[in-house]
């Protein structure tokens, strides 16, 4: 690669085995699982502390949205692993399940086709609206038929997790980190931060929404794109109150690929577009949240582009609390905090594992399920489970 800063001096390099840019989940995933193998590892990250997505989502180790098979057992691996480092490493996680809240009969048949082909893979079942209120004191009553609850779903708060995760690799495996160092550029297997350079075995480039600055070719042969996601944060709820399992709504049964093969989808999304079009054009499901602290975490929407707006929408923040009121009353709704992340998509595709040299692997675009997927996409990759392919996939 190019991009050398005009004051390039080669300094003497300090080598490890593996080195990872990156120290967002997908970066620190690669770095935990090449550490376990007794590999010696060194982490980049441009920022004085892990900025990028996977501070700024949900927290959710959700199995539940990802279709059984592969992907459904690498969040259940992932999800294992996420247990073991939050005891490890003093981080919070609840073990508090999911409920997919059902109030109109397309909602109930879809739960009830996709229960009916879902196996023994999945820990989930049907609840009476008796029983689904007796989970949560948020649930709205009026209408509500019944719910889909998964005991399977683990919340952590990212702002805690991703932060002490690489004081735990350091601790426990001498992982070196390199907060505040832009990796400028790659050259067979040498990494260019500055004016000082540093050799690696391998390199794994994990560098998130940011993948036009390196490796820009390899990206341009994919349709590859960025989502911008709205989120809010409430006060901490009063009196110490729990909110139970992460819920959402109908439109979530829309958004995970785990229900799309269910019949009656196509008249549950149908009736959805009629009724509000807005949903599916600011790509918005709802999913209420609670972090260790009380605090409820409310997102979500979904606009995609190459270049997006800086700026969050109103209408988009009203949009999802005026949903999240068909299903859910808390005791504060009064909202603290409004970010949005951007996270990288590759539409058709559940991640980018390319290899554009031999000592290169560039592992991006989990899309909106990269705390759920990457510890095992990690510990595939690195066992040699994985197939890299040195050109992108074809994508659908
Ligand atoms: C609002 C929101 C909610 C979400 N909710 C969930 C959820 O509940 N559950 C779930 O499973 N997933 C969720 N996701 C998806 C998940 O957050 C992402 O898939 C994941 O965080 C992507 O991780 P990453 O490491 O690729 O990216 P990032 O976390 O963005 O990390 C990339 C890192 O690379 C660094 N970097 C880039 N270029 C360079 C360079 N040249 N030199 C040095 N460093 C560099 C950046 O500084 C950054 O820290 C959500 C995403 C968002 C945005």
């Amino acid at each position: 690669m190019n991009n050398k800063p005009s004051t390039f001096h080669p300094q003497p390099s300090t080598s490890t085995n593996v080195a990872v840019l990156g120290a967002g989940i997908v970066g620190l995933a690669i770095a935990y699982q090449a550490a376990r193998q007794g590999k010696s590892v060194r982490v980049f990250d441009r920022n004085e502390r892990a900025v990028g997505a996977s501070i700024r989502n949900f927290g959710l180790i959700w199995p539940i949205g990802q279709p059984k098979g592969s992907l459904l057992q690498r969040a259940l691996r992932s999800q294992a692993t996420w247990r073991e480092l939050a005891n490890k490493a003093g981080f919070g996680i609840k073990e508090n399940g999911s409920l997919h809240l059902a109030y109109h009969a397309d909602e109930q048949a879809v739960i009830e086709e996709f229960l009916a082909q879902a196996g023994e893979e999945y820990d989930c079942e049907w609840l009476s609206a008796k029983e689904v209120l007796s989970k949560s004191p948020a649930v709205k009553a009026s209408g509500l038929r019944g719910g889909l609850f998964s005991a399977t779903e683990c919340t952590v708060d990212p702002r805690e997790a991703i932060r002490k995760l690489p004081n735990y690799l350091f601790d426990a495996y001498g992982v070196q980190f390199h907060f505040g160092s832009v990796v400028q550029a790659i050259e067979g297997n040498t990494l260019i931060v500055g004016s000082t350079t540093y050799r690696a075995d391998h390199i794994y480039v994990c560098s998130g929404a940011d993948f036009e600055t390196l490796y820009p070719q390899e990206f341009q042969q994919v349709p590859i794109t960025k989502c911008k996601l709205q989120m809010m944060r409430t006060v901490p709820q009063p009196g110490g109150w729990q909110l139970g399992p992460t819920l959402c709504g109908g439109l979530t049964l829309r958004h995970y690929t785990a229900f799309q093969d269910c019949p009656s989808l196509d008249s549950l999304s149908r009736r959805y577009d009629q009724e509000q079009p807005l949903f599916r054009e600011w790509g918005i499901h709802v999913m209420l949240a609670q972090n260790h602290l009380g605090e409820l975490v409310i997102g979500d929407s979904h606009e995609y582009g190459q270049t997006l707006e800086p700026f969050n929408r109103e209408e988009i923040d009203a949009l999802i609390l005026n949903y999240l009121g068909t299903f859910a009353e808390v005791p504060r709704l009064d909202i603290a905090e409004r970010w949005h992340g951007i996270y990288a998509k590759l539409p058709g595709a559940t991640e980018v594992v390319l290899r554009p040299s031999d000592e290169v692997t560039i592992v991006n675009a989990l899309s909106g399920a990269g705390m759920s997927l990457s510890f095992g996409l990690a510990e595939e990759i690195l066992s040699g489970k994985y197939a890299v392919e040195s050109i992108p996939k074809a994508v659908h």
